[in-house]
């Protein structure tokens, strides 16, 4: 998806890398995720065979890619990636599942994206370990049968509603990961700041987590910002006022909303009074597509009590119009 907050360029991909926890123990938070795919791969290890698919669910940052190769880690099978949009057609589908090893973990990030007419592929290979490969046009069309070595497909998803029941059905779990609360934070921090070098005393430690909006890959993205202005101006120590200045520098303000987070909560707030307004007008207002405004902006904001999703539309919450300085004036809005 496009997300504000995705990783920039190669050399932010590798940092990231680096910042993964490679196992559940070390995995913060979580908690009720983490024993259940427990559960699943010992189970599976028992029997000696692969584990259910799962399926992982929630915003962006919170971790779903890096379970996916902790799956695939702690089970000890090799880690296969790709990813809906990467998946146009049913024959891109066809080509990654019958070149996977016996066993192999498949990851599919953003699988609601995928191509419907892989969709239908992905039932029975999930369920039977077979495809039908069609060959062959009009007519003269013939379905070949294909056996699949046994895998374990992850699929990630921000928003498991779009995906359609029967694939949904297909998943043995789904875990829906949560925003991190701040003393978590702290620990991915923490965590962080040992791999980068970073000396951060604990106040700031506290305030780059009180910023990071519940998401690890901010926590970590923000940190680096605050490594380069410490290098810069600071001599090395983040200080608390050296973070402040740093968040201030990339706009992140006090509770940890960005850019765009302020503009769909002002004009939620300024231009449709409060709401009730539709997503797709909303999102319209501030220059976004829907998908991004639905599934990474809104939850944040919703989790904090900003913002209502309801029947009739998008409403502001009071607590959004005191964080922009406005009385609350919402009519009969909620
Ligand atoms: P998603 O796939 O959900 O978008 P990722 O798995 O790519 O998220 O995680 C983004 C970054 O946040 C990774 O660099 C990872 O190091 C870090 N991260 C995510 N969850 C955790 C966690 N529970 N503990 C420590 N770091 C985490």
């Amino acid at each position: 998806a496009r997300d504000a907050m995705e990783p920039v360029d190669e050399a932010e991909l590798a940092i990231e890398g680096a910042l993964r926890p490679g196992s559940l123990d070390e995995f913060v938070g979580q908690m009720k995720v983490r024993g259940q795919l427990q559960l699943l791969l010992d189970a599976a290890a028992i029997q000696g065979r692969s584990a259910d698919h799962i399926l992982l669910a929630g915003p962006p940052g919170l971790g779903k890619t890096t379970l996916a190769m902790i799956v695939a880690h702690e089970s000890g099978r090799p880690l296969r990636m790709s990813s809906g949009p990467a998946i146009q057609h049913a024959g891109d589908l066809a080509a990654l599942l019958s070149s996977l090893t016996p066993g192999e973990v498949l990851f599919i990030d953003e699988i609601h994206r995928m191509a419907r007419s892989a969709e239908e592929m992905l039932y029975l290979a999930m369920e039977d370990f077979r495809i039908d490969i069609m060959v062959g046009k009009g007519a003269g069309a013939t379905s070949i049968p294909l056996e699949l070595a046994p895998f374990t497909l992850v699929g990630a998803t921000t928003r498991s509603g779009l995906l359609p029941n029967p694939l949904r059905d297909r998943f043995g779990f789904t875990g829906h990961l949560e925003f991190y609360d701040e003393g978590e934070l702290e620990q991915v921090i923490a965590r962080s700041a040992l791999v980068l070098g970073v000396d951060l005393p604990s106040d700031s430690l506290s305030e780059i987590a009180r910023r990071s909006r519940g998401t690890p890959r901010i926590a970590n993205r923000l940190l680096r910002r605050v490594r380069d202005y410490a290098l810069v101006h600071g001599g090395g120590a983040a200080s608390l006022s050296g973070v402040r200045a740093a968040l201030e520098l990339y706009d992140v303000d006090p509770i940890g909303l960005d850019r765009l987070d302020r503009a769909v909560l002002d004009a939620l707030v300024r231009r449709f009074r409060g709401g009730p307004v539709g997503l797709s007008t909303l999102a319209v207002a501030v220059g976004e597509e829907a998908e991004t405004v639905e599934s990474v902006v809104e939850p944040y904001l919703v989790r904090i009590g900003f913002l209502g999703r309801t029947p009739r539309g998008r409403v502001a919450m009071p607590e959004a119009f005191a964080h922009l300085g406005l009385a609350h004036q919402a009519e009969g809005g909620l």
